[in-house]
Order: C-alpha cells, then structure tokens, then sequence
C-alpha cells in the first residue's frame, strides 16, 4: 500500500499525502515522500543481520556473560575434563552461533553452546 515517509530523520510515516509536523525535523513542513514498501521498512533501515548466541536454554548469551557447564566436558588431546558445574566467566562471541570463546584454567578454549548454561 502506498504511504508516505518523511526522510528528515524524525522516521514519521502517515497514509496521506501530508507534510510533516514533528519539531526540530530536517524536513519540518516539507511533504512526505511516496513510498511502496511492504515490511514497514520504508526501505531506508537497513537492518545489519545480528548473531544470536544461545545456551542450551535459549537464553541469549552476549559477550562478557558466565556460564557453566552442563555436562563433563573433556578436552580435546589432553586428559584434562572440565567438570558440570564449571563456571567460565567472561564468554566471548565468535562468528559462529553454535560457539563461544573463552578462558578456562589459564587456556584459551572454545565451548559449544548445547553445553552451556548463563549464570
Ligand atoms: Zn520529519
Ligand atoms: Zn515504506
């Protein structure tokens, strides 16, 4: 359906032919410009695809969150396993959403998700 945007950056939109009337608007008084959009986006708020990490709850984890394990988790090529219950503090996010980096007992170590729980 077609509809107007004001692109002064005030982000006003309206169904008629209108001039916008927000204050202190780049465009204050100037009409609204046609648009065509579909999704409401007016085509201009590009949105940039955001990485959404979970844990095995679905909890969103961010960069700086602690986790703990939820399963005995050993360490590849060595006898070490880190235990359930393990706390990692200061998780960080990689590009991949089934991973995130960390530090655990001084070594640099990367956990998947599925065993992860945000404290
Ligand atoms: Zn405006
Ligand atoms: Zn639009």
């Amino acid at each position: 359906m077609v509809h107007y945007i004001c692109k002064g950056g005030c982000g006003g939109s309206s169904e008629e032919m209108t001039v916008c009337e927000i204050d202190g608007c780049a465009n204050q008084w100037e009409m609204m410009e046609e648009c065509n959009c579909a999704d409401g986006k007016h085509g201009v708020s590009e949105v940039a695809e955001v990485l959404v990490v979970k844990d095995s709850n679905g909890t969103v984890l961010k960069d700086g969150d602690d986790v703990v394990l939820i399963k005995d988790l050993p360490l590849r090529g060595s006898s070490t396993v880190y235990k359930r219950g393990t706390k990692v503090t200061n998780i960080k996010l990689m590009d991949n959403p089934d991973e995130v980096d960390c530090r655990l007992g001084g070594s640099a170590i990367v956990l998947r998700t599925e065993f992860l729980k945000k404290v």
